[in-house]
């Protein structure tokens, strides 16, 4: 079992995990290798101390040398859930399973809203994981929002299961061509009973489905971790960045504006630091 799980690897995951290493604590670090898409694409940053007016590419990048310098790496897998087990938490990416003392969200703020009714057919037909719920899908007819190039090739792995893949795609440039793969436009409204069975587009076509994945960047807090308190699009924290569930920390954009790095970095630190104070008091 890990001390902490970091989930989140823009600048609020990175300051904590620089704090939580220095500290020597067993911790793994989920998020992208890229690091930062929302760094990487700030044409100019001139308000964070120490580095000068920097295009954020180049503090990105800084930031990916910084970890790679204190031999900490990334585990390139979205999580999905979090579930707060009492004494610990799982937590769940790309199908496998992971055991945690503490978490650390610094998630980044989910600016796309989820679909009408979304929430409600978690685990009844809307999956947020290809690896963990293809397979449930073969042979079936499934729609796929794919919002980002990352993901397509979950999106070519979805189609080699299921029989026809209906998919909106949230990004410029999509290179996927596959014979039964069919373009949609943008997904409104997901529908149902006990399980889904169809999705409604904006221009008003209803598309019948057996299941419905949503791959994004980053997932509402209230999808990621059942029973979080949140405020809007935040999650609510005091000033330890304590959430409402005991040993879940809550840093950066995800915990509301301004959205800036340095608050990020800032955040990440307290964040870790009260990490390393719950586990001493805990053991
Ligand atoms: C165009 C633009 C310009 C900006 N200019 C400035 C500026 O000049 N100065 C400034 O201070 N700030 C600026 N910002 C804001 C700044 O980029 C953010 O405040 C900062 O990146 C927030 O850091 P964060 O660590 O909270 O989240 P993010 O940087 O958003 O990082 C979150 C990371 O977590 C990953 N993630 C999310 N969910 C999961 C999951 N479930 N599993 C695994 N990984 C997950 C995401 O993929 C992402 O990599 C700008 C932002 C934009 C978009």
């Amino acid at each position: 079992m890990y001390d902490a799980a970091i989930i989140g690897s823009g600048p609020a995951g990175l300051s904590a995990a620089l704090c939580l290493k220095l500290h020597e604590k067993n911790f793994i670090w989920f998020g992208s290798m890229a690091f930062s898409d929302k760094v990487e694409k700030s044409e100019k940053i001139a308000n964070y101390p120490g580095v000068g007016m920097i295009s954020g590419e180049e503090l990105n990048k800084k930031m990916r040398a910084h970890a790679e310098e204190m031999e900490i790496e990334t585990v390139d897998k979205m999580v999905t859930t979090v579930g707060a087990m009492g004494d610990y938490f799982s937590l769940l990416a790309e199908n496998e399973m992971y055991e945690a003392k503490t978490v650390l969200l610094s998630t980044g703020v989910v600016q796309a809203k989820g679909f009408v009714n979304e929430e409600n057919f978690v685990g009844r037909g809307v999956s947020y994981c290809a690896t963990c719920d293809g397979f449930l899908y073969k042979g079936k007819t499934i729609a796929v929002f794919c919002g980002s190039k990352r993901y397509e090739h979950e999106v070519a792995y979805l189609a080699e299961l299921a029989e026809k893949v209906y998919l909106s795609v949230g990004y410029k440039d999509c290179d996927i061509d596959l014979p039964n793969v069919e373009r949609i436009g943008v997904i409104k409204e997901v529908a149902g009973g006990l399980k889904i069975k169809s999705i409604s587009l904006f221009d008003g076509t209803e598309i019948p489905v057996d299941g419905l994945f949503c791959l994004r960047n980053a997932l509402a807090p209230t999808t990621l971790v059942p029973g979080i308190e949140i405020d809007g699009a935040h999650i609510v924290v005091n000033r330890k960045q304590e959430t409402n569930l005991p040993g879940l920390y809550a840093a950066g954009d995800c915990t509301g504006r301004p959205y800036q790095i340095a608050k990020a970095v800032g955040e990440g630190n307290v964040a870790a630091h009260e990490i390393i104070e719950f586990l001493s008091r805990k053991n």
